[in-house]
């Protein structure tokens, strides 16, 4: 088996399609829906837990629409693909050319500039310029010049991204900047369909946007959601089982996700202050944290800064914990945050 593909975290529990039962020990049966949709290139998965007594199915099922429509919403405004996007119009912004923007991508950049700063400029949307570069790389089977890739990465650097906090607006502070905001919009979209479903009378519910999962609530009355991690080596194998309750999983190294440039392969997370993608070293990144947002950004920068993301790990506040998997001369090595090592009173192992 490929050692590098993608640890991906599987949903271990309520495994099947569609509607079916479980039973909780108190004697209620808790119903589980189900429901998944293609979004964002990926397959949103929704699982909804409720009490048949307390919830009606059908009051169950318009929730999980409404959310399925908002993850929809957030597609529409943050896709790089899409001309009519909210990104699009932003990456279009001449040097100083000022965007009033809707408050859910003012506060989303605000997030991710926030974690630049936290990174050490690891994460970084302004990275946009080098992966068009690299995918022009890409399809010209060559990769870049160096002196072509000195000029794009002149035009990156989240310190050059102004918010203007009164007025709403964004600007850049050099010509020909852009954003991708694809290392953390389905790590948002997922939270934004939590928020939805809660609104909606939902207190148990499990939602993994390809990965970024969140865990609200309990699975039955007395079961945690339960979610593994996958065995980089060995797809059918679990190397590690976490139980959550309102909090949120997401994995970064998707090593389904590399390009092969004449013959070398390259990752699609690019270390914006090389400009180049990042080596061979990660195998992958997990993150826990409060909200699928926070994981998402941070799975994405643990890749870039692979042990020393630890660091950052424990600065933050309390309950953000993560995994990494790194591979030195073919062997594969897991590393934990103190918080899973002692929760789960598991060593730190070669696989
Ligand atoms: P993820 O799958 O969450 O790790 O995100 C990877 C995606 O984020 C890539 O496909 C790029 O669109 C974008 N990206 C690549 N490198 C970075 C970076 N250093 N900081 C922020 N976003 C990045
Ligand atoms: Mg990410």
């Amino acid at each position: 088996m490929n050692p590098r593909k993608r640890p991906n975290i599987l949903l271990v529990a309520a495994l099947g399609a569609g509607l079916f039962f479980v039973s909780s020990s108190s004697g209620t049966p808790e119903k589980i829906i189900e429901d998944s949709r293609f979004f964002m290139g990926t397959v949103v998965q929704i699982k909804v837990s409720i009490d048949p007594a307390k919830i009606g199915e059908a009051k169950a099922k318009d929730a999980m629409s409404k959310a399925f429509d908002e993850i929809k919403r957030i597609e529409d405004v943050y896709s790089v693909y899409k001309d009519t996007s909210e990104i699009s119009r932003i990456n279009r912004l001449r040097k100083n050319e000022r965007l009033q923007i809707t408050d859910g991508a003012f506060n989303l950049i605000h997030k991710t500039l926030d974690y630049s700063e936290r990174t050490d400029g690891a994460f970084d949307i302004t990275v946009k310029p080098l992966v068009d570069l690299w995918g022009r790389a890409r399809k010209a089977n060559k990769p870049p010049d160096e002196y072509e890739l000195k000029r794009v990465l002149g035009r990156v650097g989240y310190k050059n991204v102004v918010l203007d906090e009164v007025a709403r607006t964004i600007h850049f502070k050099k010509e020909g900047m852009s954003i991708d905001l694809g290392g953390a919009a389905k790590g948002y979209a997922t939270d934004r369909a939590v928020h939805i479903l809660e609104e909606n009378g939902i207190d148990n519910a499990l939602v993994n946007s390809g990965g970024d999962m969140y865990c609200l609530g309990k699975r039955t009355a007395h079961e945690l959601w339960k979610v593994g991690v996958q065995h980089p080596r060995d797809r059918n194998k679990l190397f590690l089982e976490i139980k959550l309750m309102d909090r949120a999983i997401d994995t970064s190294g998707d090593y389904e996700r590399y390009f092969i440039i004449d013959g070398k392969r390259y990752s699609h997370i690019i270390d914006p202050r090389t400009g180049y993608p990042i080596g061979d070293n990660v195998v992958s990144a997990s993150v826990i944290a409060a909200d699928s947002t926070t994981s998402d950004i941070l799975a994405t920068a643990m890749c870039i800064l692979g042990e020393k993301g630890f660091d950052i790990i424990k600065s933050e506040s309390a309950g953000i914990d993560a995994v990494l998997v790194t591979i030195d001369a073919g062997r594969l090595t897991v590393k934990m945050s103190e918080g899973i090592r002692k929760r789960y009173d598991i060593s730190e192992e070669t696989l």
